[in-house]
């Protein structure tokens, strides 16, 4: 016997009002694997990730953490069993410094030494720039600084929605270095992004989404014939 995926979802139905726009969607992340969720703008990509971190509410179907039901779990029930979200819009504080959101990370119950300590060994730009206001850093330091907020929960799942966004391929390569690292260290991640290049050296799994279904799912090998000729170009 096989043990349960660590995030599951099955016939996951959602939608905004009276407008369905997730029809039972599948999808499982399995312990210490990489899923990439890709598809174009309004497949319902962020709206599947924001149902595992409970802030939209499925209208059918099940969530499923290590074969345990949490469907209908709220967002705060479902951060305390580890479900840890980086939002698109990164979710720190522009006004405040480096080490001042690294101290409000601390209120989570990490101390701030050790947060400090994790931080600036993993991103060494973030410990020269301790005392910049986070607003004033590079999108690519910013997302170092929202996955240290991810990672100091230690998170059973991390859940990261368009890390590359309006950032530079250098950077973006940079970041899922860092992201390849934490899952050679056996976490478990699913990574929403429009476009496949950059995330699929390190995806152990690709899901592909369009128009609120999972239309194929493979190893990155195999979806990346089906991703070119539906919807990435050449
Ligand atoms: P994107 O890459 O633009 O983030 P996505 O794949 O993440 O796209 P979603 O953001 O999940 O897609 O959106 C799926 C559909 O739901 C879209 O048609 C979108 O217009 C709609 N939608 C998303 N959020 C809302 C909302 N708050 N109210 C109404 N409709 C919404």
């Amino acid at each position: 016997a096989s043990e349960p995926p660590l995030l599951e979802l099955t016939g996951v139905r959602a939608g905004y009002g009276p407008i369905e726009v997730l029809h039972g969607v599948d999808l499982a992340v399995p312990a210490g694997s990489v899923v990439a969720l890709l598809g174009p703008n309004g497949a319902g990509k962020t709206t599947t990730l924001n149902i595992c971190c409970g802030l939209h509410q499925p209208a059918g179907g099940q969530l499923r953490l290590a074969g345990r039901d949490v469907t209908g779990a709220s967002a705060e029930a479902l951060a305390r069993l580890g479900m840890c979200t980086i939002p698109e819009r990164r979710g720190i504080f522009p006004n405040l410094t480096v080490r001042e959101n690294l101290w409000m990370m601390s209120q989570a119950g990490t101390s701030l030494a050790d947060l400090e300590e994790a931080a600036y060994a993993r991103f060494p730009a973030l410990g020269e720039r301790r005392g910049q206001l986070a607003g004033t850093l590079s999108g690519g330091q910013q997302q170092m600084l929202a996955l240290t907020r991810a990672l100091g929960t230690t998170p059973a799942v991390l859940l990261l929605d368009e890390l590359s966004m309006g950032l530079a391929p250098r950077v973006v390569r940079e970041l899922y270095e860092i992201v390849g690292r934490l899952a050679a260290e056996g976490m478990s991640i699913l990574i929403v992004e429009q476009f496949a290049r950059t995330v699929l050296p390190i995806a152990d799994q690709v899901a592909l989404m369009l128009h609120g279904r999972i239309v194929d799912v493979g190893a990155p090998s195999e979806v990346e014939e089906i991703l070119s000729a539906s919807y990435l170009g050449a």
